[in-house]
C-alpha cells in the first residue's frame, strides 16, 4: 500500500482505499475493482451476487443477538470520474493513483483522488470485514457507472436487494445528511425552418459572451444569466426597432450546463448598421444593470461579418424561433417550501442548433417532486406546439422526495448529536443521485445519504480532508449499531 497513507486511521478503511487506488475503475471500466469486491467477499465466506449491469452487492449476517433486526444496506458506486492535467502523464487503465498528503488532505499527483466513491467503498469493505461491529443484517450495494448517467442504478432489478433501509455512502461534506435529490428529463425540440433570400444586404456577428455558466442542478439558484435567452431577447429588441433577417443562431454544448456564450448572424442593409448597433447598445447596457452583481464580464460583440454563411430564415420562421426561444422557461420555477434554499423544480435552456432546415434545441429539468417535473414538460410541450415546433421527451431519471419524517432520519439524528456534540445540517440537491432510481425500485425504501468531506470532485484538484474520514467511519459504525 501507498507509504502516505500507512497510518491513517481507521486502518481498515485507508488499506482498502490504497487497494482502490491501484485498481483502474474509470466509469465503464470498473470491472476489475468489482472481482476485488468479489474477493473479498469470497475470503470473509459471505454471499456474494452480480447482476447483468455489473453491479455488486454481498450479504453479511448480523452481529450475535441482532438477527431481528431490518436490513440495512450500505452503497456507493465503483466508478470514477478520470481527469488529470493536460502536463501530466498518466494512462489510468493502467497506472495506479498516487496519493500525497498535503496539510491533512489527501490528493492526488495531477489527477482526480476517486475518493468519491472509493472513501465510501473503502468503508463498506471495513464494515464488511471486520469482526467486532455491532449491527443487524447487512446488504452491501456497488453500483457501476455513476457519473456518465448512473446507468449501473438504472439497471438494478427489484429483487436484487432484501433491505428497506439504505445508507448511501457518496455525500461530500461531514455534517451533512442528504436527504433528497432531483429528478431530471429532457426535451429535444425541433422547429422547422423555411429559409428564403433577402437580396443585398450586410452580413453581421453579434455575440454574448463572458457570462458564468455552470451546472444547471447545482448552480441554478445563483441569478446567472442564460446566453440563449439573453441573445433571443437581444434580437426580440431589435425587431422592435427595425426589421432584420436571422441567419444563424448558435449556442451551449451540454444539456447540464447553463449556456455562457451564443451568436448570432444577421443581414440588414449597410446603411442602418449603425442604428441597430446603438439598439442593441442600450438593450444591452440595460441587461448589465439586471446581472451587474453577478455576471461581471457579460460582454457583447456587434461587427461585420466576413462569413458568407447560410440564407436569412424566412420572416415566419424567424419568428417563431425568436419567441419560442423567448417563451421557453428558464431557471428556478420552485422552492421547496420547508427545506430552506433547495431548489424544487427548474428548467434550463440548454443547446440551439440551427440546420438548414430546422432548428434542434435541447431544454433541461429539474424536480424534487415527479409531478412537478411533468409540468414543467407538458409546459414545454404546450409552448412547442404553439410555436409549430415539436418536443421528443424521453424518459428521465427520478427524484428522490425528501422525507423529514423518515424513521431512519430520526435514529441517524440522534447519533449524530451523540457522536459530534450537535445534529446533522439536512438538506436535499437539485441534481441527481442513485438514490432516485433505487427508491423507484424499492418503493418505501427509507434513505439517506452522507459521508466524509471531500473537494472539488471530479477535477485533478480533487481532495478529502483526512480528520473527517475518521469522524464519516465512527458515525457509520454507530449508526450501524443504533439501526440494529
Ligand atoms: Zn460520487
Amino acid at each position: 500500500m501507498s507509504e502516505v497513507l500507512a497510518g491513517l486511521k481507521p486502518e481498515s478503511l485507508w488499506k482498502h482505499f490504497g487497494r482502490i487506488l491501484e485498481i483502474p475503475h474509470c466509469s465503464g471500466r470498473e470491472k476489475a475493482l468489482g472481482d476485488y469486491v468479489i474477493g473479498e467477499a469470497k475470503r470473509l465466506n459471505l454471499d456474494w451476487k452480480r447482476d447483468e449491469a455489473g453491479n455488486i452487492v454481498v450479504s453479511k449476517p448480523a452481529s450475535p443477538g441482532r438477527d431481528r433486526a431490518e436490513t440495512v444496506i450500505l452503497q456507493g458506486h465503483l466508478d470514477m470520474v478520470c481527469e488529470k492535467n493536460s502536463d501530466v502523464q498518466h494512462d489510468f487503465g493502467k497506472q495506479p493513483i498516487i496519493a500525497e498528503l498535503k496539510n491533512g488532505w489527501v490528493q492526488a499527483r495531477g489527477t482526480t483522488l476517486g475518493s468519491d466513491n472509493g472513501i465510501g467503498l473503502a468503508a463498506a469493505l471495513a464494515v464488511m470485514e471486520s469482526g467486532s461491529l455491532v449491527h443487524g443484517p447487512l446488504e452491501f450495494l456497488f453500483t457501476v457507472d455513476e457519473e456518465t448517467g448512473l446507468t449501473g442504478a438504472r439497471k438494478i432489478q427489484p429483487g436484487f436487494l432484501k433491505g428497506t433501509r439504505m445508507m448511501n455512502l457518496d455525500s461530500e461534506e461531514l455534517g451533512t445528511f442528504t436527504i433528497g435529490c432531483a429528478g431530471g428529463a429532457d426535451t429535444e425540440i425541433t422547429l422547422p425552418l423555411r429559409r428564403q433570400p433577402a437580396g443585398k444586404q450586410g452580413r453581421y456577428l453579434l455575440k454574448v459572451l463572458g457570462f458564468r455558466g455552470g451546472h444547471s442542478g447545482i448552480d441554478i439558484h445563483l441569478g446567472r444569466a442564460n446566453a440563449l435567452k439573453l441573445l433571443a431577447r437581444l434580437l426580440a429588441e431589435l425587431e422592435e426597432n427595425m426589421p432584420f433577417r436571422l441567419a444563424v443562431f448558435e449556442g451551449g454544448n451540454k444539456h447540464n450546463a447553463i449556456p455562457r456564450e451564443a451568436w448570432a448572424e444577421i443581414l440588414l442593409p449597410e446603411s442602418r448598421a449603425g442604428e441597430a448597433e446603438s439598439v442593441l447598445k442600450e438593450s444591452f447596457d440595460k441587461i448589465k444593470v439586471e446581472y451587474q452583481v453577478v455576471e461581471k464580464d457579460a460582454a457583447w460583440s456587434f461587427a461585420k461579418s466576413k462569413s458568407r454563411g447560410p440564407q436569412p430564415l424566412a420572416p415566419s420562421s424567424q419568428r417563431s424561433l425568436i419567441g419560442l426561444l423567448l417563451a421557453l422557461p428558464h431557471g428556478v420555477l420552485a422552492m421547496h417550501p420547508e427545506i430552506a434554499g433547495l431548489v424544487e423544480t427548474s428548467n434550463n435552456v440548454a443547446i440551439v442548433r440551427l440546420k438548414p432546415a430546422r432548428a434542434q434545441i435541447t431544454c433541461s429539468s429539474r424536480s424534487s417532486i415527479a409531478s412537478a417535473l411533468r409540468a414543467v414538460r407538458l409546459n414545454i410541450k404546450v409552448i412547442c406546439r404553439m410555436a409549430g415546433a415539436k418536443a421528443h421527451q424521453p424518459e428521465g431519471y427520478p427524484g428522490w422526495m425528501p422525507d423529514l419524517n423518515s424513521p431512519m432520519l430520526k435514529a441517524l439524528q440522534d447519533v449524530h448529536v451523540r457522536v459530534f456534540g450537535k445534529p446533522a445540517v439536512v438538506g436535499a440537491i437539485h441534481a441527481g443521485l442513485e438514490c432516485g432510481l433505487i427508491g423507484e425500485k424499492f418503493p418505501g425504501m427509507d434513505m439517506i445519504s452522507f459521508g466524509p468531506t471531500i473537494q472539488h470532485p471530479h477535477s485533478p484538484e480533487e481532495r478529502v480532508y483526512v480528520e473527517s474520514v475518521d469522524g464519516f467511519f465512527t458515525f457509520l459504525v454507530q449508526a450501524l449499531s443504533a439501526l440494529s
